[in-house]
């Protein structure tokens, strides 16, 4: 058994290069030492602040922690989920994920066997969408 207090994950301001607006990760890294495929990350986004679209080539699951989480899957309606809801990617997906406009959310991806690669960000209009 492993306990990763909050407190003590380092934090580190998300990448500018594939993300819209503010936000964080926190890496909890070696979550599952047996496994070292499954990555696990704390993802915080300000109101506004989303992802850029993207695929992972393997499966992503999003646990929203706090606040309303607006997502989209490429060809599909924008969407928002909340506190206690599950996001599962399927590997290829063109999607993003990131705070609705009323404040800020928090999410947990549990990333399976998945290389990310980045598009381009995800405009206004498509943002406003939903
Ligand atoms: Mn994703």
């Amino acid at each position: 058994m492993h306990v990763f207090p909050l407190a003590t994950l380092d934090r580190e301001p998300s990448d500018p290069a594939n993300f819209t607006g503010p936000g964080s990760l926190r890496r909890i890294e070696g979550a599952l030492s047996a496994d070292p495929r499954v990555n696990v990350y704390r993802v915080h986004f300000e109101a506004r602040s989303r992802t850029n679209w993207h695929t992972h080539s393997g499966h992503q699951m999003l646990f929203i922690v706090e606040g309303r989480c607006r997502y989209q899957k490429e060809g599909e309606p924008v969407g928002e989920a909340g506190p206690g809801d599950l996001i599962v990617v399927e590997p290829g997906e063109n999607h993003w994920h990131g705070a609705a406009p009323g404040g800020a959310m928090t999410h947990i991806a549990l990333n399976v066997n998945a290389v990310t690669s980045w598009g381009e960000p995800v405009s206004e209009d498509e943002y406003d969408a939903g």
